[in-house]
């Protein structure tokens, strides 16, 4: 009997893995579009992030060989500070985030992390390192309570709570009629895209990286919703090296730096009062939305 258990149990653990590691797929598919395979160098070392320091150096990149999406683009996030790309569809603003990641090597230039080539590290190390909270968070079908404690599955069930408080979700889900219990994912309770959003702030608190990366859903949010995100985001921001992806661009204007992007350069840079003193292209954008607001 006892050996029959062993490897059922076993069996469980290597099921449960391997669940998450589908999981974990399927969300680098849908939110990254990850394609071809990138393997560690034989040399590649662990990446401790550290102070959390992102560099883009002479980026040069594209999908397919004739086709450019990114013409040079240099930029730094120093350690702690937030800054936030903005610009029309398709500029290649979700492509940064997709380098950072190494889901795609560059054709030229550099991608750095606290000094470190990306391709010089192992990727489980450096997506370790790195919290994203996606446009579309993939929740699996379990409770609400693992689907936040999947930021760190050794979470106390204080740390969970705390996250989901500091995420603006925690009276939400006790608001349920199972609570914590209730089963969420597409067998599951369906959470709206705020939602949803909030389990993968929930989430990146608890994982507490040095690094955050933060894809703005283009869908609008309600307006409280969006704020209390916003608030949020602030809270953590503040500690965390931040990079945004923004759609809307009311929620980047206190950001450290906004770069412009337009057809894979960045046009302009600076922060909200001196892009708007600029006179140029985010103002125009900025008018605009408030045009169509
Ligand atoms: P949006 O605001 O709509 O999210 P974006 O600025 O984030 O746009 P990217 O997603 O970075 O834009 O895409 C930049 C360009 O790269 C687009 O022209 C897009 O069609 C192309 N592209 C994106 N992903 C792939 C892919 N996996 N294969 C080929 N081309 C791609």
């Amino acid at each position: 009997m006892l050996q029959l258990f062993i490897p059922l149990g076993a069996l469980g653990i290597i099921y449960r893995q391997f669940k998450y590691t589908l999981a974990d797929m399927d969300l680098v598919f849908k939110l990254l579009s990850r394609t071809p395979e990138i393997e560690d160098k034989d040399s590649a070392t662990d990446l401790n992030v550290e102070q959390g320091q992102i560099r883009f150096d002479q980026v040069h990149f594209g999908y397919q060989d004739d086709r450019e999406i990114l013409k040079g683009i240099s930029f730094e996030v120093p350690a702690g500070q937030t800054v936030a790309v903005v610009g029309h569809s398709g500029a290649g603003k979700s492509t940064l985030a997709r380098l950072l990641f190494r889901f795609y090597d560059v054709n030229q230039g550099q991608v750095l992390i606290d000094g470190n080539d990306v391709r010089e590290v192992k990727q489980n190390s450096l997506r370790r390192g790195i919290g994203i909270v996606p446009q579309d968070t993939v929740l699996f079908n379990d409770t609400i309570r693992y689907n936040i404690q999947y930021g760190k599955l050794d979470a106390t069930d204080q740390e969970v709570r705390e996250a989901a408080s500091m995420a603006q979700i925690e009276d939400f889900i006790e608001s349920l009629p199972e609570g914590w219990d209730t089963k969420v994912g597409e067998r599951g309770l369906k959470l709206s895209g705020g939602e949803k959003q909030r389990v993968a702030i929930a989430r990146a608190i608890l994982k507490r990286p040095a690094i955050l990366v933060f894809d703005e859903a283009t869908s609008s949010l309600d307006s409280t919703t969006e704020q209390a995100i916003q608030r949020t985001l602030k809270e953590i921001s503040a500690t965390t090296t931040t990079l945004v992806v923004a759609h809307r661009l009311s929620t980047i204007v206190d950001a450290d730096q906004i770069l412009v992007m337009s057809q894979g350069t960045i046009i302009e840079r600076g922060s909200h009062s001196e892009l708007m003193q600029a006179n140029g292209e985010y103002r125009r954008m900025w008018d605009l939305q408030l045009e169509s607001d």
